[in-house]
């Protein structure tokens, strides 16, 4: 127990990893070189404030694996951003690529800053000099950059023009991008939407009717809100939803897109006129059906974990629920859909941005959102088969499918 609490968050992940490798029998030498980062560059960030002065800021990015394409994956904007936490992530975004079976590599880049505290210069003045620090190691080719948490399409399209202005125009070299800016379309709802899809799938597998189903969402950034936005309009009862700084609670359901309004206008959703305050430990208790953790990573351990009444989760986070938890859940029989299938669906239309890029032809929105349909729900029904014909979770499950399809590469790439 005390071993499990000093887990780093790359630990928690890699211990999903193992149960996946010592089932698909992998030895030992493959093991090391999967579960290892390929590459990391930690760099430093000086960035000339407001006020005149230098303030220095650390930067990261961790090139997991790229056995079976360019490394892809975020950019993290947060305080907490530390090497083991972007190492835990470049290495799910290995599984999820994998998983969703697209043609690119694991990576995840970090910068340890409160992004909010900062003003739009002093981001532009930031993600210019993380690009130039990290630039060798990126490219259309190499390792393609994406939103994350406390980043944005408008942080994409700076880190496009910082590469640029180096390599020459290169929009493949970042996904995420605004749409005027050779962005896709649909790229901005992609994980939400993805997040929605999986829910549709995992209900009808378990019977639950989804009009009226009571759904909390922990989480109302970009993730969160698209998906709590489509999982209304689709007829399901929003019965709470939470930011930073607390919630809002209404068992008849709140109003998603008047709370959207709400959140544009004054930055969160406390205060909403159409619920009650709820506090985010509340919300994760809450008397719902579904729960949607979409905010940040280990957000529901072995202590709350205990108090969680929905049965069904859905990892709209990375790594949103550690191990322990994850088993105290699963013994009480609730079904957690794991992160590296429930918020794919924004690296699948990052890669089909990167396409639209390479072959400078645009898709419209319908084509976007049926491709992206096609591959989450190809992949959903692969992860549920394998749980139900090998007795496992559907974490496992995920975990097994894309160890087996990254080894494989390992093995035909004949590099070892
Ligand atoms: N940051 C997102 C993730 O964790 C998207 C990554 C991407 O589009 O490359 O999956």
């Amino acid at each position: 127990m005390l071993q499990t609490l000093e887990l780093s968050t790359f630990d928690e992940v890699n211990l999903f990893f193992d149960t996946a490798a010592d089932r698909l029998g992998l030895n030992d030498g493959l093991k090391q070189m999967l579960k290892r980062p390929w590459r990391e560059l930690q760099v430093q960030i000086p960035v000339r404030m407001d006020d005149g002065q230098i303030e220095v800021f650390t930067g990261f990015r961790v090139q997991h694996n790229g056995a079976r394409g360019p490394y892809k994956g975020g950019v993290r904007y947060h305080p907490d951003a530390d090497l083991e936490e972007v190492r835990a992530l470049a290495s799910l975004m290995t599984w999820k690529t994998a998983l969703v079976d697209i043609p690119f590599g694991g990576s995840k880049g970090g910068v340890q800053v409160d992004p909010l505290r900062l003003s739009q210069g002093e981001l532009n003045r930031l993600t210019r000099r993380y690009t130039q620090q990290i630039e060798h190691l990126i490219g259309p080719n190499r390792d393609i950059p994406a939103p994350d948490m406390g980043t944005n399409a408008q942080t994409m399209a700076w880190i496009m023009d910082a590469y640029g202005q180096l390599h020459g125009h290169s929009p493949a070299a970042v996904t995420g991008k605004p749409v005027e800016m050779g962005g896709s379309l649909g790229r901005e709802s992609a994980t939400g939407r993805g997040v929605a899809l999986v829910l549709e799938e995992a209900a009808k597998d378990a019977g639950l009717d989804l009009q009226g189903a009571k759904i909390a969402v922990q989480g109302f950034g970009n993730v969160g809100s698209w998906a709590a936005r489509l999982m209304y309009d689709s007829g399901c009862r929003i019965i709470a939803v939470s930011g930073i700084d607390g919630g809002v609670f209404n068992l008849d359901g709140l109003d998603i897109p008047k709370l959207q309004d709400y959140q544009r206008a004054t930055g969160g959703v406390v205060g909403f006129g159409g619920g009650d305050g709820i506090s985010n430990s509340e919300l994760l208790e809450s008397d719902c059906d579904v729960l949607v953790p979409a905010a940040i990573d280990n957000a529901i351990t072995a202590e709350n974990a205990r108090h969680i009444k929905a049965r069904m989760i859905l990892e709209a986070a990375n790594h949103p629920i550690t191990p322990e938890a994850d088993r105290v859940l699963s013994e009480g029989g609730v079904t957690i859909l794991p992160d590296v299938l429930v918020n794919a669906g924004g690296v699948v239309v990052s890669y089909f941005e990167w396409t639209q890029n390479i072959q400078e032809f645009h898709w419209d929105e319908i084509r976007v959102n049926e491709e992206l349909k096609k591959t989450m729900l190809r992949a959903y029904h692969e992860v549920r088969t394998r749980s139900v014909n090998a007795q496992i979770s559907n974490r496992q499950a995920a975990f097994e499918i894309g160890v087996q399809r990254v080894a494989r590469a390992v093995e035909l790439r004949g590099f070892v």
